[in-house]
């Protein structure tokens, strides 16, 4: 059977935000001693990334941000459009090399070489809007991965999960007024943080699913949400690829989000969206991380999450 596939670079780790951002390259960091030090990467696939194909970006973001993206980072301005959205000088290239790492991990799953796929990038995507630079996000990973499977491997059905602690305005904004795309996002109350979107009256064309939690929600709220919603609606759509946009930010130990989900939750999600693809797509199932910003957290968090992916793996 192909391995579980983690997408590695120490590129992501370039991405400087500055001395005090919380989005930072020791995150990465936490990432890879969760992996080492219990042995996972070694039972893992690790695959390189590559820039990603602009006009692929395209699909998703305006020519105009792009080029302002850029510009910014070859200027050395300290950051684009919102001062949280901190760039330095490499910042564009290493966005194209997360989006382009995530588009080359599921075509490593399509083509059969890994069974799915954990991809911690940075910078981070789903909150990237088509013409903005939003909450630490620049290009929008995920749905730049969605839109090369639909043009390149033409497929048709796509499910994206999101169940980073924020909602993932950018990824739902590009694809509410399509069918074809299932967008379900877990999340906090937007009455109680940002980015203060993903209410539950929010549906697009009937493929938007906010499952919007209360602040102290935990695993038992959380389990709740997935048993009676998340996993029957998947189903129901029947998705030829599962990606999930997670973040580690609605663990309790989070500095930026007031949720309580312990670390085995994590496992727990991450065995539930592998089974989901495991019966509905062949095992299809790429996730991407987004945010998470306790260190501890994070590294036990990955764990958790991969240990999932890997499942019965010898
Ligand atoms: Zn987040």
């Amino acid at each position: 059977m192909p391995r579980t596939g983690i997408l590695w670079s120490d590129d992501f780790l370039r991405h400087d935000t500055g001395p005090h951002h919380p989005e930072r390259s020791a995150r990465l960091n936490a990432v890879r001693k969760g992996l080492t030090d219990s042995g996972l990467m070694a039972r893992c696939e690790i695959l390189a990334p590559r820039p990603v194909d602009l006009k692929l970006v395209e699909r998703v973001h305006a020519v105009e941000y792009i080029n302002q993206f850029r510009n910014a980072c070859k200027l050395g301005q300290r950051s684009l459009h919102t001062p949280d959205c901190a760039i330095c000088p490499e910042s564009f290239e290493i966005a194209e090399l997360a989006a382009g790492g995530v588009v080359a991990t599921v075509d490593a799953v399509m083509a059969g070489t890994i069974r799915n796929a954990f991809c911690p990038v940075r910078p981070p995507g789903h909150h990237a809007e088509r013409c903005a630079a939003m909450g630490f996000c620049y290009f929008n990973n995920i749905a730049i991965a969605a839109e090369h499977l639909r043009a390149s491997r033409k497929l048709k059905r796509i499910a994206i999960l999101d169940w980073d602690v924020h909602h993932g305005n950018g990824t739902q904004h590009h694809f509410e007024d399509d069918p074809n795309t299932l967008f379900v996002s877990i999340h906090q109350h937007p009455y109680t943080l940002f980015p203060g979107t993903g209410f539950e009256e929010e549906r697009g064309v009937g493929n938007v699913v906010n499952l919007p939690m209360k602040p102290g929600a935990g695993d038992d709220e959380y389990r709740e949400a997935f048993e009676e919603t998340l996993l029957p609606t998947v189903n129901a759509f029947k998705p030829e690829f599962i990606l999930a946009s997670f973040g580690f930010d609605p663990h309790y130990r989070d500095p930026l989000a007031q949720l309580e989900l312990t670390t085995d939750m994590f496992g727990w999600m991450a065995a539930r969206a592998r089974e989901l693809a495991d019966a509905l797509c062949g095992g299809r199932l790429v996730t991407v991380l987004e945010g998470g910003y306790d260190l501890q957290a994070v590294a036990e968090c990955t764990q958790a999450h991969v240990e999932a992916l890997i499942a019965d793996q010898p």
